[in-house]
C-alpha cells in the first residue's frame, strides 16, 4: 500500500484581497477588473487570487520596462547592479519559509522538499551578482595593424519578456531575474496563471532591496492573453521562456515580427540508462527519485528508463517498490516525499496516460491509478507509477507526461541503446548508471541531450549550463553563457592614423 502522510506542518495564513499587477513601481489592479483564483492542489481550497492582465497591461509594463532601461539601469554600474542583487538574496534568505510555503501552498511542492532549495536559489542570485563585475569584450587583432585597432562591446539587450511555467515557480523567476538584471537589461515577466503568488512576493522583495520603478515589472494573467501580447510585443527585444514545447512553437512565430530574440527551455523525455554493472544501491533510488521527484513534474525527469535486459526484471521490480514505499500526501505535512499534481487539468492528463499504458499493453508494476482514501480527498493525487512491458512506440514511451510515471524499456548493448535513446524529438537530460569508467565517457558523448548525469540524476549548480537540444529547445540557464543570452556583440573600429 501507498505509504501516507499524517502530521501537518504550520502553513502561513494568506492574504484575502486579490495580488495586483507590479507596473513601473506601482502596485495595481488589471484594466479588465477581472482576477484568477488559485487552489491548493493538496485540498482543493482557494489560497489566493491574483490579477488577470491582458495586452493593456503588457503595454504600460513593456513602456515602464522601456522607460528604466533607457533612463537609468542600462547606464548603472556593475557594483550597481550587483549590489541590488545581493541584497534581494539577503532578504530571500530572510524570508525564504515564507516564500516556500507559497509553492507549497499554490504547486504542491512538498515542505520538505521545498526547504532544501535555499542554498540553490540564493547561490544563483550571488552566482550572477558576482558575474555582473566580471563581463568585458575583447581586443581583437586584426589584420591591418598598423591601420585598425578593434574591440568589442557587450551591451545589454534591452527590454526582456520572461514567461514561466508553474512546476517550480521561485526557481524559475529567480532564474530568469537575477542574469537578466545583472547584465543591464530590465523585465517583463509573466509567471503561469496556476502559480504566481511566490513570484510577487519575490517582487515585493526586490522593490524593498531598492529596485528602481520599472526595472522589474509583473504581469499576471493566462497565458494565451497575457503571455500572447508579451510574447508578440513589438517594443520587446528579448523573450527568455520556460514552458512546453507547444508554446514555445507558437513564440518562434510571435517572434518574427520584430525579430526579437528567444531562449526556449522546453519539454522533455528523457532516457535514463542503466548497465547491467550498475551499482543497484544508488540506481534504484536514482532512477526512481529521477521521476518521483516534484510527482513528475520536472522537464528533464528521466522518464524513459532503459535497462539492460539481464537485470531488467530484478531492476524494475527494486524501483516499483522503492516507489511503493514512498510517502504520497498533504505537501504541508513534514512526512510527505511526493505531492499531488498541480491542478485537476494535470490529473486528468496523468489518468489519460494510465489508459493509453494499459491499452497499448504495458503492465503497471506498481501504481498507474489515481490516489482515493480520506487523506487525499479533494487533492489531485496519484501512485508513483512503474510501466514494464513497454515497447518504443507507445505514447507513454514517446510523449511527455509530466507525472510521477516510468515507462521501462530493456535493451540489449550499449549501440542499441544509444539509437533508441536518441530517437526521441526531445534532447534535454539524460542519465547513465555505470561502473565502467569507458562506457561513462563514451555515452557521455554519444546522448543527443544538452545535459548527461552519470550515476546521479539532476545535479544542478549555477555555474554549469542547463538546456536542450532538439525540440526541448534552444539557449542555455546558468553558467556564464545565461549571461550571454541577455547581451549583444557591438564591434568597434578606430582609424589609428585618422
Ligand atoms: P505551458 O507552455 O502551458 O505554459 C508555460 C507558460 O507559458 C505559462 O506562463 C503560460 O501562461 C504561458 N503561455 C501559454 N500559452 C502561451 C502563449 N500562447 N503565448 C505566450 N505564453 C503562453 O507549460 P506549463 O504547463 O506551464 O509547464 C509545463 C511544461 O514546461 C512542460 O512541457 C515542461 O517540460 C516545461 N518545462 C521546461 C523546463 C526547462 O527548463 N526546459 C522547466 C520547467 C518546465
Amino acid at each position: 500500500m501507498q505509504g501516507a502522510a499524517t502530521s501537518s506542518t504550520a502553513s502561513p495564513v494568506l492574504e484575502a484581497s486579490p495580488k495586483l499587477l507590479l507596473i513601473g513601481g506601482k502596485w495595481q489592479a488589471a484594466q479588465s477588473g477581472e482576477t484568477i483564483e488559485t487552489r491548493n492542489p493538496s485540498t482543493g481550497e482557494i489560497v489566493g487570487h491574483f490579477q488577470s492582465g491582458k495586452a493593456a497591461d503588457v503595454d504600460l509594463a513593456v513602456a515602464a520596462a522601456r522607460a528604466a532601461f533607457e533612463g537609468h539601469w542600462s547606464k548603472t554600474t556593475p557594483f550597481q547592479r550587483q549590489e541590488l542583487l545581493l541584497k534581494w538574496a539577503h532578504l530571500i534568505d530572510a524570508h525564504f519559509e515564507e516564500l516556500t510555503w507559497l509553492d507549497v501552498l499554490e504547486m504542491g511542492v512538498p515542505i520538505s522538499v521545498a526547504l532544501t532549495r535555499r542554498q540553490r536559489v540564493i547561490g544563483m542570485i550571488r552566482f550572477y551578482a558576482g558575474l555582473a563585475t566580471a563581463l568585458h569584450g575583447e581586443t581583437i587583432d586584426n589584420s591591418m595593424p598598423g591601420e585598425f585597432s578593434s574591440f568589442t562591446l557587450k551591451e545589454p539587450l534591452g527590454v526582456v519578456g520572461a514567461i514561466i511555467p508553474w512546476n517550480g515557480p521561485l526557481v524559475a523567476a529567480v532564474w530568469k531575474i537575477a542574469p537578466a538584471l545583472a547584465t543591464g537589461c530590465t523585465m517583463v515577466l509573466k509567471p503561469s496563471e496556476e502559480a504566481s503568488l511566490t513570484v510577487i512576493r519575490l517582487a515585493e522583495l526586490l522593490q524593498e532591496a531598492g529596485m528602481p520603478d520599472g526595472v522589474l515589472n509583473v504581469v499576471t494573467g493566462y497565458g494565451h492573453e497575457a503571455g500572447a501580447a508579451l510574447a508578440a510585443h513589438k517594443d520587446v527585444d528579448k523573450i527568455a521562456f520556460t514552458g512546453s514545447t507547444a508554446t514555445g512553437r507558437r513564440l518562434v512565430e510571435a517572434s518574427a515580427g520584430n525579430f526579437k530574440r528567444l531562449s526556449l527551455e522546453l519539454g522533455g523525455k528523457s532516457p535514463n540508462i542503466v548497465f547491467a554493472d550498475a551499482n543497484f544501491e544508488t540506481a534504484v533510488p536514482g532512477a526512481a527519485m529521477a521521476v518521483f521527484a516534484n510527482t513528475g513534474q520536472i522537464c528533464s525527469a528521466g522518464t524513459r528508463l532503459f535497462v539492460e535486459a539481464p537485470i531488467y526484471e530484478e531492476f524494475c521490480a527494486r524501483v516499483a517498490e522503492f516507489g511503493r514505499k514512498l510517502v504520497v500526501g498533504n505537501s504541508a505535512s513534514a512526512e510527505t516525499q511526493v505531492g499531488p499534481l498541480v491542478s485537476t487539468r494535470q490529473l486528468e492528463v496523468v489518468q489519460r496516460y494510465f489508459d493509453a499504458g494499459a491499452r497499448e499493453g504495458a503492465v503497471a508494476l506498481s501504481g498507474g491509478e489515481r490516489l482515493y482514501g480520506a487523506q487525499f480527498e479533494n487533492g489531485n493525487f496519484v501512485a508513483p507509477t512503474v510501466f514494464t512491458h513497454v515497447r518504443d512506440d507507445m505514447a507513454i514511451a514517446r510523449e511527455e507526461i509530466f507525472g510521477p510515471v516510468i515507462s521501462a524499456l530493456p535493451f540489449s548493448n550499449m549501440e542499441e541503446v544509444v539509437a533508441r535513446a536518441n530517437a526521441s524529438e526531445f534532447g534535454l537530460g539524460s542519465g547513465v548508471w555505470t561502473q565502467n569508467l569507458g562506457t561513462a565517457h563514451k555515452m557521455a558523448r554519444a546522448m543527443r541531450a544538452g545535459v548527461v548525469w552519470i550515476n546521479c540524476y539532476q545535479a544542478g549548480d549555477p555555474a554549469v549550463p542547463f538546456g536542450g537540444y532538439k525540440e526541448s529547445g534552444y539557449g542555455r540557464e546558468s553558467g556564464i553563457e545565461h549571461m550571454h543570452e541577455f547581451l549583444q556583440t557591438k564591434s568597434v573600429w578606430i582609424n589609428l592614423n585618422g
